[in-house]
């Protein structure tokens, strides 16, 4: 039976074993008022409890309050690198998404502690929800440094191979054990500050990752809600079997509350991020349900972000087809690779330091990656070219 507390956010309620909220995100430009609210609204006629848009500006911030005017859904704003902002769009939306990793870009001389704190404030007077959402590929710089265990994993020293040890979060992919400390530290410090209207998010491109970081984050702290979902999980279908090996088994263990399936998909077709969303519950309650010990990615496993108001090119969702496309049926031999396309600079260059290949878009140009380092920024016709050629390098050098 899940313990976990309820929340509302506007008019659904979600945790303590209510049935699990599906949520979505517009893919718009926020100050598209017209077309994100239509946005907003399609997808709450779709099955969407609540949808989130991104505000980075001040002007997205006077455009949600316009939005908020011409839809009946459930807003939630994603704050990134500007957390003061939740002061300008805490009256017109239900919920506000902070990422402990983004706090430290504004406002340096206060400590994260204070901002928190004051977007705690802000939630409260405006009786908004708050979500917690950590993602490896943007985690708080001093917190990576100073973590102990990911210095291990590095050296090979953890290796626990049972599930049920902590260790186990960490194989495959060190920074989701700063990922767990981060949103354990932030859930204690909300806790001090007397608010429980938050849920927690722990996200990666990775589906053993999410499952272990969430089971683990879930033990340690049942009583909070849990915001389900994995990021960049990519393009259908692909995107969708790999959020079902993560999500169905943390579902069937009572574990989730309200649930993202992120998509590269345009923005008219987001509502195939609710279908997958309820394919996901149907799976769970038919006990039909994608096992994460038997999943493993294709040779190449291509990870894309599901594209917001962040994008800078247009292109970006016909270049993360293309990508995948191109690169199906290349031959690798046992080599596995992973190519990550991302759709903007805020997250597109963290994002992409993890893979094998890189490809973050600009306005313009899309910066083609080696590991973390640049091999060039080319133009959107010519980029593909360019990635298969690296690839090709790739697989010589093995
Ligand atoms: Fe939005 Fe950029 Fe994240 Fe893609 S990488 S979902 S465009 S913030």
């Amino acid at each position: 039976m899940k313990t976990t507390r309820i929340i509302q956010v506007g008019t659904v309620k979600f945790g303590g074993g209510l049935p699990v909220v599906l949520q979505s995100m517009a893919a718009t430009k926020t100050t598209d008022i017209e077309n994100t609210a239509e946005t907003c609204q399609r997808l709450t006629d779709a099955g969407a409890g609540i949808v989130r848009v991104a505000v980075d500006t001040h002007d997205d911030a006077v455009a949600v309050k316009e939005i908020r005017k011409r839809t009946t859904a459930n807003l939630s704003v994603d704050l990134q690198e500007n957390y003061r902002l939740a002061e300008a769009v805490a009256p017109f939306v239900d919920k506000i998404r902070y990422n402990p990793g983004h706090l430290y870009h504004s406002d340096r001389e206060l400590s994260w502690q204070a901002k928190v704190e004051w977007i705690v404030e802000t939630a409260r007077r405006h009786d908004c929800a708050l979500r917690i959402g950590v993602n490896c590929g943007s985690l708080d710089p001093a917190l990576a440094e100073a973590d102990h265990l990911s210095q291990l994993i590095h050296s090979g020293a953890v290796q626990s191979a049972d599930p049920s040890k902590t260790t186990d979060v960490f194989k495959g992919d060190g920074t989701i054990s700063v990922a767990l400390t981060s949103a354990l530290q932030h859930a204690a410090f909300i806790d001090s500050l007397g608010f429980d209207c938050y849920c927690v998010s722990i996200k990666s491109s990775d589906p053993r990752s999410v499952f272990y970081a969430n089971r683990h984050f879930a033990a340690a702290r049942p009583d909070v809600p849990i915001h389900l979902g994995l990021t960049e999980a990519g393009l259908p279908p692909e995107g969708i079997e790999k959020t079902r090996v993560a999500m169905e088994p943390l579902l069937a263990a009572n574990i989730g509350d309200t649930l993202r399936v992120s998509l590269t998909v345009p923005n008219e077709r987001k509502a195939e991020e609710i279908e997958a969303g309820r394919l996901i519950l149907q799976n769970v309650a038919s006990g039909s349900i994608a096992d994460i010990n038997h999943w493993k990615p294709g040779n190449i496993n291509i990870i894309s972000c599901p594209g917001c108001s962040r994008v800078e090119n247009k292109h970006f969702m016909h270049l993360a087809q293309q990508v995948r496309d191109s690169v199906t049926g290349f031959a690798v031999g046992n080599r596995l690779l992973t190519i990550a396309v991302m759709g903007c600079r805020v997250n597109g260059p963290g994002e992409t330091d993890h893979a094998d290949i890189g490809l973050w878009c600009g306005k313009s140009v899309v910066n083609l990656k080696s590991g973390t380092t640049l091999i060039g920024a080319y133009g959107y016709d010519e980029v593909v070219e360019k990635m298969l050629d690296l690839l090709a390098r790739h697989v010589r050098a093995d």
